[in-house]
């Protein structure tokens, strides 16, 4: 007997629990992908996001091929197809891996009561976290809004962690076509994605090989991480983001394979505890993908968006190198690294005084990790209203910020190469230097903002809100 195995952010064969309980249950896994835009509630994947997807499910299409089956593509609303589907194949089950972004949610467990209520076994499993939200509480029983609390909590039972499960070997054939991927899923027009090819590849496979390039140089995790300029953190996040690797499996891997010391094994766990506690925070306070989490800025004078302003940090066009060269490497390569996104936000919500979802909006069209959980504490930490915000009065100086992490640099004339010439020490803030500046082709003679006073009129606004 068949039964569907429903795939969205789960796109792997290793590690994947809907896929081998089917086969453990004695079913033939006919293997399904839904594009659904209308199942995604107000957060639709973005277009960097889809064109990352769109590799992905080739990937994942011949990885299936290869093993004798086929994954059926299909587009439209997830319960009619799986109705139709399980009606074609005559399936007795459909199984698929959970979701926690809000609007998945209620759309999942109406598809499971209708399946149900169709006579079929409908059941969901976890693929994408250490440990579950509801899984995990304070001793008052509520859900944890601290960082370390959480984390103290998880860690105590991380050896609980139940091993990854193998892929199968074999998939059994398929009679029916599905729909293909230029079809659900067109190439993008014109080529805007060609850049990020050159910095990525999707897919379960290489996800594995960039775990295991990262393991190599782990050890300069701690010391490295907050370095632009160097590539010492994983660059895992979009295979995580699409579920080309589960945590499981990293934790697993860090433990039976690696040569990490200590240090830089529990520094880079924390980490992924920072994804954990966004999906315990989203699940726990659904509304925060759009509005604030904590009060903290009930009533702050947010400041009217300036449609020219808000594009000239979008571009990378605000004079201020260290933040132009992160919204440029964002818009060539579909990521950003962390220090950077935590500066360019601080420009936008606290210089610019713009609500975060401005921010928010944008990273979600333009990241190819896009993640709900995540992206949205990143930005509420940034902007001071989410769980441990970063309190409003800090406020990043992208000059003093570009000097200590970019210290040679490299990171700004890569992707700001009109400031090659600069020299060093006035290359954070090109503007003290109008006779060098003059010779850097037309990059901003002044920053979009007066870095000094925006300060003082955010750091006013605030205790206004206060009072
Ligand atoms: P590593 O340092 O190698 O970390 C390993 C993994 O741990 C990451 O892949 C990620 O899954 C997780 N992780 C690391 N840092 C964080 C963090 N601060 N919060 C949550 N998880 C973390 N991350 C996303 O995956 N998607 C987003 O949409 C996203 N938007 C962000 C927006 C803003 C404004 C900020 C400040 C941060 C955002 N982050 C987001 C978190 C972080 O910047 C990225 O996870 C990280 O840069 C990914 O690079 P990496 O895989 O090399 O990280």
């Amino acid at each position: 007997e068949t039964a569907l195995v429903w795939l969205r952010r789960d796109l792997r064969l290793a590690d994947n629990p809907a896929l081998r309980a089917a086969l453990d249950a004695g079913f033939a896994p006919q293997l399904v992908y839904i594009d659904d835009p209308e199942g995604e509630g107000g957060w639709p994947l973005g277009a960097a996001s889809r064109a990352w997807l769109r590799r992905s499910l080739a990937e994942l299409a011949e990885a299936v091929a290869s093993r004798g089956g086929r994954l059926l593509l299909e587009q439209g609303d997830s319960l009619t197809i799986l109705r139709g589907l399980a009606g074609e194949l005559e399936a007795g089950a459909v199984y698929w891996n959970r979701r926690y972004e809000p609007a998945v949610i209620e759309r999942d467990q109406a598809v499971k009561q209708a399946l149900r209520g169709d006579g079929l076994e409908a059941r969901s499993f976890n693929a994408a976290l250490l440990r579950e939200p509801w899984t995990i509480s304070t001793q008052q029983g509520g859900p944890y809004k601290v960082f370390t609390p959480y984390w103290r909590r998880v860690q105590a039972d991380l050896d609980e962690v139940s091993p990854p499960c193998a892929a199968p070997r074999e998939l059994p054939p398929s009679k029916l076509e599905g729909r293909s991927l230029d079809d659900i899923l067109p190439l993008p027009s014109p080529r805007w994605d060609r850049g990020f090819w050159e910095h990525h590849r999707p897919g379960e496979a290489a996800a594995h090989s960039r775990m295991e390039a990262f393991f190599e140089d782990i050890d300069d995790y701690p010391e490295g991480r907050d370095r632009p300029d160097l590539t010492a953190t994983s660059r895992l996040s979009p295979h995580l983001a699409f579920g080309e690797i589960s945590p499981r499996q990293i934790l697993h891997a860090l433990r039976e394979d690696s040569p990490a010391n200590e240090e830089a094994r529990q520094h880079f766990i924390r980490e992924l505890g920072w994804r954990e506690f966004s999906y315990h925070l989203l699940f726990h306070f659904p509304e925060c993908t759009d509005a604030d989490l904590t009060s903290s800025l009930k009533g702050f004078d947010w400041a009217e968006v300036d449609e020219d302003s808000l594009e000239a940090w979008r571009r990378g066009r605000t004079g201020i190198p260290i933040v132009d060269a992160g919204m440029r490497e964002l818009w060539a390569t579909g990521t950003m690294h962390n220090r950077v996104r935590m500066i360019v936000a601080s420009l936008l919500t606290k210089n610019l005084r713009y609500h975060w979802l401005h921010g928010a909006r944008w990273f979600w069209n333009t990241l190819v990790d896009a993640d709900l959980a995540n992206n949205t504490q990143g930005w509420q930490w940034s902007a001071g209203t989410g769980a441990d915000a970063a309190p409003y009065f800090r406020i990043f100086n992208p000059v003093s910020q570009g000097e200590r992490h970019d210290p040679d640099g490299a990171y700004v004339k890569r992707w700001v190469p009109e400031l090659q010439a600069m020299p060093l020490r006035h290359l954070q803030q090109p503007w003290t230097q109008p006779d060098a500046l003059a010779r850097c082709g037309d990059y901003p003679a002044e920053p979009l903002v007066d870095l000094k006073s925006t300060r003082e009129a955010a750091l006013a606004a605030y205790k206004a809100s206060r009072s």
